[in-house]
């Protein structure tokens, strides 16, 4: 029998799975990945094994065009057994992206905990809603499975309430309008493998930087979040695949009373064609931008590397200084050229690159007897919650 853990991350149109198989006296290891896009539009399903080999990938049946959570967990349910018989799932971790101000570590789901989770849905409802109707969906295929919610907020809870405020009125504060920060799962784990192999840089000052087509930064010191680029919501910070990042409120504001935008105008605006996609009017991806000779592909990548290097310069503030920089995620882990970018904006921080190891994308890529150190980790936000729902389940 082949013991594992199911984690999904379940978005507004598609539906991430990962199965790690579960052996008591080691790390968890993964099997088999994929995912269901385009649940609402046109879904499909694609699965790969560890060694990358495809098991599935397929359309799914035109009957199911209005195919949800349920018939896209369905299909992952289907796909598990047909590969591995003799499988024994022993629990379900789920990525959610909020757990308010109260949840500073992964929760086990009861019908309780599920309602309380419901309740923090006005503070992410482009992500919580999608979140739950997976959980939901797993409870009413698999009632006996327990399953556990990890927060991509939990990580910063730690920090302290001067880097969480905002200048408004303090009762907003008080009513929840505070910075959350994000992308938690990823500094976790990164700051996890900083620990295991470099534990003398992990307990200094510690910068990582998620560049992916979310993207955001994050002060760590001794593995413990200090502050973070992202704030109320996943809008602020650093300019992102197509969102704005960092924006002055009163452009919002001008943009609703002067130009006349309506709410749902703004919000698309800002989530969805700012950005690099935005400024470049090419596309929100950064391969395509480097690749290009036009000048607005060369300025929105310009824009990029410029608000990571004021970013650093806050979180190291935020920090009174800075002894590592960690790069990760899609762009952090592949592209040697933004790497080498940012790196050498920040000299006046002690950073000082080694071009030889950066284009070989190795773990330490910065100069022998550079006084600030810089890293690349590659993240692996599933890994975590899959470890973080072992822990909840005392296995
Ligand atoms: P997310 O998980 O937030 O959707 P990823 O972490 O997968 O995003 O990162 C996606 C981004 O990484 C895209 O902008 C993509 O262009 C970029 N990326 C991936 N590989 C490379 C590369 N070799 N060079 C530059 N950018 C890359």
């Amino acid at each position: 029998m082949t013991k594992a853990i199911l984690v999904l991350n379940a978005g507004s149109s598609s539906l991430k799975f990962s199965l790690f198989e579960y052996e008591a006296a080691s790390d968890l290891h993964l099997m088999t990945k994929g995912q269901v896009e385009g649940i609402g539009t046109a879904p499909h399903f694609v699965a790969k094994d560890h060694h990358n080999q495809i098991l599935a990938d397929q359309p799914l049946p035109e009957s199911n065009q209005s195919i949800g959570h349920s018939e896209g967990l369905h299909a992952i349910a289907t796909l598990l057994r047909d590969q591995y018989p003799d499988l024994k799932l022993l629990g379900v971790g789920h990525r959610v992206v909020h757990g308010g101000a109260h949840y500073a570590a992964p929760l086990r789901l009861t019908p309780g905990t599920i309602g309380a989770l419901e309740g923090l849905t006005p503070l992410a409802p482009l992500h919580q809603p999608h979140n739950l109707a997976a959980i939901r969906a797993v409870a009413e295929a698999r009632p006996d499975l327990p399953q556990v919610a990890c927060f991509d907020t939990a990580f910063h809870r730690s920090q302290e309430q001067i880097n969480q405020l905002f200048g408004l009125p303090y009762n907003c504060y008080e009513r929840g309008i505070r910075r959350y920060g994000f992308h938690g799962l990823s500094y976790e784990y990164v700051s996890s493998v900083l620990k295991q192999q470099e534990p003398e840089v992990a307990a200094g000052k510690v910068v990582i930087a998620h560049l992916g087509n979310g993207a955001s930064m994050c002060a760590v010191q001794n593995s413990k979040s200090v502050a973070s680029s992202m704030g109320f919501t996943a809008l602020d910070g650093l300019m992102m695949g197509t969102r704005t990042g960092n924006l002055d409120a009163g452009v919002v504001l001008y943009l609703l009373q002067q130009e006349q935008l309506s709410v749902q105008q703004v919000e698309e605006l800002l989530y969805k064609r700012s950005g690099l996609l935005g400024l470049s009017g090419i596309s929100s991806d950064m391969r395509v931008l480097l690749d290009s000779h036009e000048p607005q592909a060369a300025l929105a990548v310009d824009y990029f590397v410029h608000r990571i290097s004021r970013e650093l310069g806050s979180l190291a503030a935020s920090m009174n200084g800075l002894d590592a920089l960690v790069f990760t995620a899609g762009i952090g882990e592949n592209s040697a050229i933004i790497r080498q970018r940012v790196c050498e904006q920040a000299q006046w921080l002690g950073i000082e690159i080694d071009p030889h190891a950066n284009a070989a994308n190795e773990f330490c890529i910065s100069a022998i007897d550079s006084p600030t150190t810089v890293w690349l980790i590659p993240s692996n936000e599933e890994l975590m919650i899959a470890r973080h729902t072992r822990t909840q389940l005392g296995l």
